[in-house]
């Protein structure tokens, strides 16, 4: 299930990378690059799904605001709904919310309460895990609303940053595409 060496070069090749941005020491891994590329960005959404593919998924939950893309384009593929994870205030109903760890401070992040059923089997969308801050609040939320958290799904990752263990240390299957060195 190991991506071949000539694919992960393709794929993160297919990734811009903006050194400083949006702050000193910062490396920007941008990835609408790959979006911008109608081979890599059908193959990469191919290969995160292809795991479940065939098994029943209920949702995909995508996290604002590039997860949004990629979550749509796998729904799509799953036959899935999609449910959105947004900042807080932007949902228009009852929304359910809670607190997540940044770099520096804290945010809050939010999903409709009737946006997933109890049980329902999930599959979480972000383009890239760094520290899993953003991630491991995504999984709390859905797993409050009584969801089965089946697996995360990240095109890139940056493990030095310890992201994709930290949800593998909560029972969250991780699957990622490509990976970079650093921040
Ligand atoms: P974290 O909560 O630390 O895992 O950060 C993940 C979120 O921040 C994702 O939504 C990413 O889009 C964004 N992010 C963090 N670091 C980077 C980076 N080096 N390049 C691009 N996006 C990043």
């Amino acid at each position: 299930m190991t991506l071949t060496p000539a694919l992960e070069n393709d794929l993160k090749a297919a990734i811009r990378t903006i050194p400083d941005y949006p702050k000193p020491g910062i490396m920007f891994r941008d990835i609408t690059t790959l979006l911008g590329n109608p081979r890599a960005f059908r193959r990469a959404v191919d290969e995160l799904v292809q795991p479940w593919a065939g098994s029943k998924i209920d949702k995909i939950a995508g996290i604002e605001a590039r997860g949004f893309i990629i979550g749509g384009a796998i729904a799509h593929q799953l036959s899935a709904g999609f449910v959105p994870i947004r900042k807080k205030g932007k949902l228009p109903h009852k929304s359910v919310r809670i607190a997540y760890s940044l770099e520096y401070g804290i945010d809050e992040m939010e999903m409709h309460e009737d946006a997933v059923a109890k049980g329902e089997r999930v599959i979480l969308v972000d383009d890239l895990i760094a520290t899993g801050g953003t991630a491991e609040g995504a999984v709390k939320l859905l797993r409050q609303m009584g969801a089965e958290v089946v697996a995360a799904v990240f095109m890139v990752d940056l493990p030095e940053l310890g992201g994709a263990q930290k949800l593998r240390d909560m029972n969250v299957p991780v699957r990622t595409l490509v990976a970079f060195e650093g921040h």
